[in-house]
């Protein structure tokens, strides 16, 4: 049965962190809409590079898109077979490595899922029947996903979407652009996902701000260099039915339901922002207990919990690098083990 009539839909938030700039060197501004969201990447130094990472970006969609009839992703779930870009194996490849280590919380192939609730998809949003989501949840199994000799391969009635991960790996392939370009302090910020290339012109570490979940606003800053942080949440996309019951754009691969499981957003910080895009997804997924016992398991980040009773909790290595901005909330540092 379709509510999609008496829905309120929400517009989206631009995503999870803002930044905070200021410094004196000389700036170049690469400003455009891409991805489904606004894009700004600031580079500091004599040469702008402004058109080169329009285009890399560019490029990259054209790859990663699930919705254009052109791109790698929509050939390959609608002929279960493509060889697909290098970009396009790559991420494919690093994001199924991420459904391994989180046990299928994130699971590129929920997209039939996530297209029965209306989320990129033409029917607007509803409320699927049990038995249709049963149904569906079939074709949800990343382990079924087959890449091998630069091709992907798919079971029949399998879809992907690569909308977990593309942008972190995008921020990743500008910091690589820029490297080649001898460039060493930018601010990359692909709606709300920031990637910070150095330090600011001015030596001193960058400072980005994670978002208030649902108002305006933001909760906590961090001091960082030469790192992405990365916010997944519910709060970003979602749709509320007649009774305003919430269902967001993040849906749990073992239910083929939207999350709700008491988190807000969650932030993941560290080198790598494909992995840092990945989890962030995936925590949101696990709920706050589970994602705990795996940041113990791996350490190789940092994270900001935000839940719904008004913690933020985080890591220990973000100890010295966050300003609680928010007093709402009650900052909880995880333990080191259990
Ligand atoms: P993010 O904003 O990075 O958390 O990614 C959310 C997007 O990933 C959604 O808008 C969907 O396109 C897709 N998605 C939703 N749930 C999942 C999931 N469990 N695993 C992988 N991708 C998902
Ligand atoms: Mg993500």
């Amino acid at each position: 049965m379709s509510f999609s009539k008496h829905m309120r839909i929400i517009a989206a938030a631009a995503a999870g962190v803002l930044i905070m700039t200021g410094c004196g060197a000389k700036e170049h501004d690469a400003a455009f809409f891409a991805m489904d969201t606004y894009m700004q990447v600031k580079t500091y130094g004599n040469e702008d590079v402004s058109a080169d990472i329009e285009e890399l970006v560019r490029a990259l969609e054209d790859d990663l898109s699930v919705t254009d009839e052109q791109s790698d992703v929509y050939r390959l779930d609608h002929e279960g077979e493509f060889g697909v870009s290098d970009d396009a194996y790559e991420l494919i490849g690093t994001s199924l490595d991420i459904s391994r280590r989180t046990d299928g919380a994130l699971d590129m192939t929920v997209y039939p899922v996530l297209r029965a609730w209306g989320f990129t998809s033409s029917t607007g949003y509803r409320v699927p029947a049990e038995d249709e989501i049963s149904s569906l949840m079939e074709y949800v199994d990343y382990r079924r996903v087959d890449i091998s000799e630069r091709t992907v391969r798919l079971p029949e009635g399998f879809m992907i979407d690569l909308g977990a991960t593309a942008k972190g790996y995008t921020g990743d392939r500008i910091c690589a652009l820029l490297a080649q370009k001898d460039i060493t302090s930018a601010m990359i910020d692909l709606g709300g996902n920031i990637t910070a290339l150095g330090t600011k012109p001015d030596g001193r570490p960058w400072k980005v701000a994670v978002r208030c979940p649902y108002e305006e606003g933001y909760i906590c800053t961090l001091d960082i260099c030469n790192m992405s942080v990365i916010t997944s949440g519910g709060y970003e996309r979602y749709f509320e039915d007649e009774d305003g019951n919430e269902y967001c754009h993040i849906i749990d691969p073992a239910s083929g339901h939207p999350v709700r499981n008491g988190i807000l957003s969650v932030t993941v910080a560290g080198e790598n922002g494909t992995l840092c895009d990945g989890l962030s997804t995936a925590y949101y997924v696990m709920g706050a207990e589970k994602a705990v016992q795996k940041w113990r398991e791996y350490k190789d980040h940092e994270m900001i919990i935000i839940t719904d009773d008004n913690y933020m909790l985080v890591t220990p290595g973000l100890e010295d690098i966050i300003t609680v901005t928010d007093d709402r909330y009650t900052l909880k540092v995880i333990d080191d083990e259990d």
